[in-house]
């Protein structure tokens, strides 16, 4: 193969992926910043970052997503590690840290649980951002939990505690003063599973039955056994299932009942707090 310069190769391959993509794929390769592109276009690749770029193109051209080729994606102020075993982070989810960052104290010990964690984005964001929580995030997938695990590692956080589970089922007995998930939602029957990046994502963190409500409607409704008085369940969802949420969270008695509009107003995320007079 021969050398290139960044102009020739985000050119060659420019009318079949965007051109973000292309930048994204070429920092990969070259291991820069966006800035280094822009102000250095006629520098030559070595003949093994041209062969490698052109190779992750071709992939891209045939619809691997880009976090996938490149091996990480942002969400929130963080980089996280992504493999085909977890959902690749998305700029939705941010809106339900950010809710659970305002319900936890910055300064007084809070036990916070993560339900199917995939990558870890959730939780370890949560960590971070408040240390003196202990952060519990389970998965059923034991590579989601190897690429949690090394997030974990990686961004240094040591208030985190992972577990291999379906769902509550490893935590009988245990109580948290918020529980955040974002579980598979997407019904099965839905065509968006057969359309761009969602094809290449583990289907067991996408899709759920019963119209994409099972898993929602079985941690709300297990959810109560395992929150404190005044605890909150905080859960994202699909961009037609606040109603259904709602009416889940309220046949199970939880108070204070909201949803919140991601970026594209779509209702994305809804929550409640458990009533402290019911009997659980
Ligand atoms: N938000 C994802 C989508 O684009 C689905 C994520 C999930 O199922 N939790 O469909």
């Amino acid at each position: 193969m021969q050398s290139e310069t960044i102009t020739q190769a985000l050119t060659a391959v420019c009318r079949e992926i965007d051109r973000v993509d292309a930048c994204m794929l070429l920092q990969h390769v070259l291991n820069v910043n966006h800035a280094f592109l822009l102000t250095y276009p006629d520098h030559v690749l070595i003949p093994q970052q041209t062969t490698e770029f052109f190779c992750l193109a071709k992939q891209r051209i045939g619809g691997t997503p880009i976090a996938y080729l490149t091996g990480e994606r942002a969400f929130y102020d963080l980089n996280f590690k992504v493999t085909e075993a977890v959902l690749i982070p998305r700029p939705e989810t941010e809106l339900l840290v950010e809710w659970a960052l305002k319900l936890i104290p910055v300064d007084q010990p809070r036990k916070i649980l993560d339900l199917g964690t995939g990558s870890g984005a959730i939780a370890i964001t949560i960590a971070k951002h408040r240390p003196q929580s202990q952060v519990t995030a389970v998965d059923l997938s034991a590579d989601a939990l190897a690429v949690c695990r090394w997030n974990t590692k990686n961004l240094r956080v040591n208030n985190l505690h992972l577990i291999a589970g379906n769902w509550f089922d490893e935590l009988s007995g245990e109580r948290f003063d918020l529980i955040v998930s974002n579980p598979p939602y997407v019904a099965e029957s839905d065509p968006h599973l057969k359309q761009g990046d969602l094809r290449f994502e583990p289907q067991i963190a996408l899709s759920a039955g019963d119209n994409g409500l099972a898993c929602i409607g079985h941690i709300i409704n297990a959810a109560p056994r395992h929150l404190v008085k005044s605890g909150w369940l905080l859960l994202e969802h699909g961009y037609d299932q606040a109603a259904a949420c709602r009416r889940l969270l309220a046949h199970r008695d939880f108070s204070n009942i909201c949803c919140y509009p991601d970026l594209a107003g779509i209702m994305r995320v809804s929550g409640g707090q458990m009533n402290a007079s019911v009997s659980i």
